[in-house]
């Protein structure tokens, strides 16, 4: 039986063909790292790195380039802001939809002083951005929001949050994981301080890689949680004060630049448009067929407004793990169960501690894909 896979918002799969091409022309033919030695090879992996950055800026709307900081991952870059930025004292506002990439960091801080408060989302997920105009104080000195819930789907308006800490000129961190590569994100209509993101979910990247985007003022009062060599300012044991290097020591993941990087250059190719449009596509033949299932409840928005393609389901009266494995064993389906890293968001939509079963497509998902899936749900 061929396999469905409907597990897009851990990690898209399959990836373009150039992906796996450039990674294996890296391993096979370059070798060399990147930042330390001057020889060819070392040079022209060190100009793929270049070009990487530049895609990043052009992807996000983003300048300056040397603040397109390369990470190991999205949960690496969300960490280095929280954990480089927060001090005993501070205040941090969040959303109720966060995932523990957020409220994990954030908790710990928490036994070292930093307090947050965590601004209830409705059933749906959805945020009132004046509930965090509400929610800030005058410690307040951070606010970090998932832009897409990666349980429900559901896009948080993002612009309104940036314009209100525009106004209290609080730094503002944006979560992209399931949103960049899904729908455009621009660094700076959105009016951020921070943008992290994965390189192996909507970037279409390999795991490993992720980005980090950061306003030059706001990077200017991030404090390195991690340092090391740098192949840059080797007379000093302190990691430099420059960018991007203060915030990239050690050796980095090259073939994952490669990969990443022809990752972005078929995502130019094909256009962030052209994706949020089938990906609009496939939710709403989803959500259609989804309304026609009555044994089904339907978790979050059930419309196509402010969404992406993650739409998670309960199967009221039955357990969603076992349903999840007989999705899998008895159609090919291959899904999602459980509470997906994200307790919070589940306590805000009613599904704590029972968990979804959460179906997320991709640029690669089909129709007929949809209706497999579709028809799986009914008849399981
Ligand atoms: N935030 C959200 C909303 C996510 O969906 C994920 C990945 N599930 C992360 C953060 C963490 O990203 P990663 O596991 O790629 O580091």
């Amino acid at each position: 039986m061929e396999t469905v896979y409907l597990d897009n918002a851990a990690t898209s799969f399959p990836k373009p063909p150039q992906v796996l091409r450039q990674m294996t022309r890296y391993l096979e033919e370059v070798g060399a790292t990147v930042n330390r030695s001057v020889y060819g090879p070392a040079q022209a992996a060190g100009m793929v790195e270049l070009r990487l950055r530049q895609r990043l800026c052009q992807l996000f709307h983003f300048t300056p380039m040397t603040h397109a900081v390369l990470t190991p991952g999205n949960t690496w870059g969300l960490n280095l802001v929280l954990s480089g930025f927060l001090r005993p004292g501070d205040h941090c506002v969040v959303s109720s939809m966060e995932h523990n990439a957020v409220m994990r960091p954030l908790q710990s801080l928490a036994k070292q002083g930093v307090t947050f408060t965590r601004v209830p989302c409705d059933a749906v997920g959805r945020l009132e951005p004046k509930d965090v105009e509400n929610a800030l104080q005058p410690d307040t000195r951070l606010v970090v929001l998932s832009h897409g819930s990666n349980v429900s789907g559901t896009v948080q308006d993002a612009a309104a949050v940036g314009e209100i800490c525009y106004r209290h000129r609080i730094p503002f961190c944006l979560d992209g994981a399931q949103t960049a590569g899904h729908i455009p994100v621009d660094f700076s209509a959105l009016g951020l301080s921070a943008l992290s993101v994965p390189g192996h979910k909507g970037l279409l990247g390999p795991s490993g890689m992720g980005a980090l985007l950061l306003d030059p003022a706001f990077a200017a009062r991030l404090t390195p949680t991690i340092s090391g060599g740098t192949g840059s300012a080797s007379d000093s044991e302190e990691i430099p004060s420059y960018m991007p290097d203060r915030f990239e020591p050690g050796t980095p993941n090259v073939p994952g630049i490669y990969g990443l990087e022809a990752a972005l250059q078929y995502l130019e190719w094909t256009g962030v448009e052209a994706i949020a449009a089938h990906d609009r596509d496939l939710t709403a033949r989803f959500l259609d067929g989804v309304r026609s299932i009555p044994s089904v409840t339907l978790v979050g928005p059930d419309t196509l407004e402010d969404r992406v393609g993650v739409v998670s389901l309960d199967f009221p009266g039955r357990d969603n793990a076992e349903v999840a494995e007989a999705l899998e064993r008895e159609f090919g389906i291959l899904t999602r169960c459980g509470l997906h890293c994200a307790p919070s968001a589940h306590k805000t939509l009613g599904t704590f501690p029972r968990g979804t079963i959460r179906f997320s497509w991709g640029w690669f998902s089909t129709e007929s894909d949809i209706d497999r899936a579709l028809e799986a749900v009914r008849s399981v």
